[in-house]
């Protein structure tokens, strides 16, 4: 017989997981029954998460380090920035897999299972998913599993933006632990816009990243060669050891991602939550995740509404990356123009789709006109 649930949940990553603890802050829901399926169960710290916001959030007490100021640095413009209203933080991947689990242990209503998911689909007004022997059913799928690429259109760009980390232990204290390096284009940009970070965490210990924004990936001692370097002569550090490698591909693209099929509802970058422009996705998959919740909980229905300003964000996300397509600007240029001129509040609200049309005009006069200009009218007009 096959087994039906509730909500099932496909792929137990942020997504996945941001969901599930959202649906268990509510009692209303309690009483339907959750399946969340993942290929294989977390055991390492697969991935960083660092993202800024202004309240405490609802993985406040996982956050491993915060900063109140960053240091942007390119040729063009340097400076320390005071990021307030807002909070840098840092979640370690690890830490959030297991508090969520553990989170969900006490709930009888959640069931987990480890195994491949092959398909979805919706039969039946139900949501389907194949497993290899198997087939379950479920009220609403919620799935952040990508199964392939999607298929890029013509006038679609489709950027990556990859980048290698390390967290590094140095004997003596290098590092200020109150100051985060949000961006540092003092790195070469042969490749295209590509950038390090820097987190520290302790006086002796910060994780140290290189980012690029470009088609094709490096080869893997690109990277590593590019971490040394700078850790030598950017950082001035020549004792240290490595605690911790991570390595990230995700989509900078302005694709349309399906964000619902049938019964199946896609969140995470299987959603299109990671943001065209700058890869920046946890925030953007809290909103989601937080938005299918109200939904289910106010309209019995998971399903969401494109609004105006989803519209607004994307556009302006094509014309960035039709720019950085192009080439005719680099991103540290870009990026410099921003920082020098607006409030650096101003410019994170902007980076999470919340800034009101005259802080985006700001915003867009402080870039090269003319070239954003052409490109917008390339992407209202395609
Ligand atoms: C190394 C790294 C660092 C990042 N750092 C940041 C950051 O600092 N800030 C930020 O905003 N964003 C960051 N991102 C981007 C984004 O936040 C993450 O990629 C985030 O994990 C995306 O969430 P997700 O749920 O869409 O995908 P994932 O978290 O990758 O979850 C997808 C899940 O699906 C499972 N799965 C895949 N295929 C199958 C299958 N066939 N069957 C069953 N299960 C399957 C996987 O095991 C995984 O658990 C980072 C990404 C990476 C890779």
């Amino acid at each position: 017989m096959t087994k039906h649930y509730d909500y099932m949940i496909t792929g137990a990553g942020c997504a996945g997981l941001s969901l599930l603890m959202r649906l268990l802050q509510e009692p209303e829901l309690n009483n339907k029954s959750i399946l969340v399926i993942d290929e294989r169960p977390k055991t390492e710290n697969d991935r960083t998460w660092c993202f800024w916001e202004k309240q405490p959030g609802l993985f406040e007490s996982i956050v491993c380090h915060s900063w109140q100021q960053v240091n942007f640095r390119s040729p063009a413009f340097t400076a320390k920035l005071d990021l307030q209203p807002y909070t840098y933080k840092m979640i370690r991947g690890i830490d959030f897999y297991n508090h969520v689990i553990q989170y969900a242990q006490q709930f009888l209503n959640v069931e987990f299972r480890y195994e491949k998911v092959l398909a979805l689909q919706t039969a039946n007004t139900k949501a389907v998913a194949q497993l290899a022997n198997e087939q379950i059913t479920a009220d609403y799928i919620f799935n952040s599993i990508v199964f392939e690429k999607p298929v890029i259109k013509k006038g679609e760009f489709y950027l990556l933006q990859h980048f290698k980390g390390w967290v590094i232990e140095t004997e003596e204290p290098a590092f200020d632990a109150s100051v985060a390096t949000f961006m540092d284009f003092s790195v070469n940009q042969k490749h295209g816009t590509t950038f390090m970070y820097v987190m520290p965490v302790l006086p002796n210990k910060a994780l140290v990243e290189y980012t690029l924004f470009t088609g094709q990936l490096l080869q893997p001692d690109d990277y590593e060669d590019a971490l040394k370097q700078y850790i030598a002569q950017n950082l001035g550090i020549s004792n240290y050891t490595i605690q911790h490698t991570e390595f990230g591909v995700i989509p900078m693209t302005n694709h349309v991602f399906a964000q619902q099929q049938g019964n199946i509802v896609y969140m995470g970058v299987a959603g299109g939550q990671a943001k065209g422009s700058s890869g920046y996705a946890f925030q953007f998959i809290q909103k989601r995740t937080a938005a299918i919740v109200a939904s289910l909980l106010h309209n019995n229905h998971p399903f969401t509404r494109q609004t105006c300003s989803d519209k607004k964000f994307h556009l302006y996300d094509s014309v960035l990356l039709h720019v950085l397509h192009q080439k005719k600007i680099n991103g540290d240029k870009i990026f410099a123009d921003i920082f020098k001129t607006n409030k650096p509040s101003t410019v994170l609200k902007f980076l999470d789709n919340e800034s009101s049309i005259w802080e985006d005009l700001k915003i867009m006069n402080s870039v090269d006109t003319k070239i954003f200009l052409r490109a917008a009218f390339a992407e209202l007009f395609k």
